[in-house]
């Protein structure tokens, strides 16, 4: 609004000039100075100030040029603009800004109080005051229109930001920050979905929870760093091995949960099957070395349980069964242990 007040008044030094009153066109070029500190003003973060300059200098040119060629010309009607301007600016707080409207309404009824009737300073011809009269009536309109458009653009592009900064932290809350794969949060989430569909339509599906074998060991010979690209190349791997529909979550330091809907147990076990070989025959490309890893599964179909905590629980320990007989294999959850 500074820029538009700059070029307002650049406008106005031609038309006073036209108008044969020097004095305003010279007071004009001390009001396009004003609306440069304005713009400057703002761009050093002080709106409040830029705000505060721009309305003193509106209604001293409004009253000045009113008192030299009189009411008719309609440099008053600028003031009537600076309000939805006021009422737009973030810098003040409500209360302040009615007051200022106010003030504001006050000035513009004493001009028209003072001015109507009396006699202009200079004598203007009635089709120039005309011509005047007309050209402010029209920056008036093309000035409410940009503060609209521009409100309208604001309001939009705020939106905008609000949305990605929603969909942003959306997926920061279900996202694991080191492998980029699922947490365990989206993954209860996915699960407790799945529970819920299995209580209406009894669709089967099934849990592979699956542990990288001796990753201390790791750690311990590569560096922490180094264990952290580890993970992030097996979730990697992991989600390559997986069918479209099934999902993979990091569910604690080196252990993931595989998620295979629509799977019962023997598939699942499969599954997890080819992924163990697939893993077990990569060699990791990792800081210029060849790295050999491979993980233990275990795997659990989901038996109607209320909790499917306990669904876990069964593949947890099918898992830990796996540890015990040597690790590198996949174990599924016994079938007697399931609840009926
Ligand atoms: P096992 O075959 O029985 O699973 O042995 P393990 O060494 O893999 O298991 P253990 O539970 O003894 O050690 C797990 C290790 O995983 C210890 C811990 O420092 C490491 N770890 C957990 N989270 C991270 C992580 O985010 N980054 C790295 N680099 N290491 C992690
Ligand atoms: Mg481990
Ligand atoms: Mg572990």
């Amino acid at each position: 609004m500074a820029l538009v007040g700059l070029a307002g008044h650049s406008l106005f030094i031609p038309l006073f000039l036209w108008l044969g009153v020097w004095p305003m066109a010279a007071i004009n070029v001390v009001s396009c100075a004003t609306f440069g500190l304005c713009y400057w003003l703002n761009r050093r973060g002080r709106p409040h100030a830029a705000l505060l300059v721009g309305t003193l200098e509106v209604v001293a040119h409004a009253g000045l040029a009113v008192a030299w060629v009189g009411w008719d010309s309609g440099f008053h009607y600028y003031i009537v603009g600076l309000t939805p301007l006021i009422f737009y600016s973030p810098a003040w707080r409500l209360p302040l800004k009615a007051g200022l409207a106010a003030v504001l309404c006050a000035i513009y009824v004493a001009l028209y109080w003072l001015t109507l009737n009396a006699t202009p300073w200079v004598n203007v011809d009635g089709w120039r005051n005309q011509v005047a009269g007309t050209v402010n009536v029209i920056t008036l309109f093309i000035v409410f229109a940009a503060l609209a458009a521009y409100y309208r653009l604001a309001a939009a592009s705020a939106e905008d930001a609000l949305q990605n900064l929603n969909r942003l932290l959306d997926h920061q809350a279900h996202t694991d920050p080191l492998t980029r794969i699922a947490n365990r949060r989206d993954m209860e989430a996915r699960i407790k979905l799945a529970v819920d569909a299995h209580q209406f339509s009894q669709t089967p599906f099934s849990v592979v929870l699956c542990d990288i074998d001796d990753f201390k060991a790791f750690n311990d010979r590569y560096g922490h760093d180094t264990g952290d690209l580890i993970l992030v190349a097996v979730a990697g791997l992991l989600r390559a091995c997986l069918r479209e529909q099934d999902h993979v979550a990091r569910w604690g330091g080196e252990e993931f949960l595989l998620f295979l809907p629509g799977t019962r147990q023997d598939n699942a076990w499969g599954v997890a099957e080819r992924i163990r070989e697939k893993i077990a025959a990569t060699r990791l490309p990792i800081r210029a070395q060849a790295v050999a890893i491979t993980l233990t599964f275990g795997v659990a179909e989901y038996a109607a349980e209320c909790d499917p905590a306990a669904c876990i629980k069964r593949a947890d320990t099918a898992l830990y069964q796996g540890k015990q007989r040597g690790k590198n294999q996949v174990v599924a959850a016994d079938s007697a242990a399931r609840p009926a």
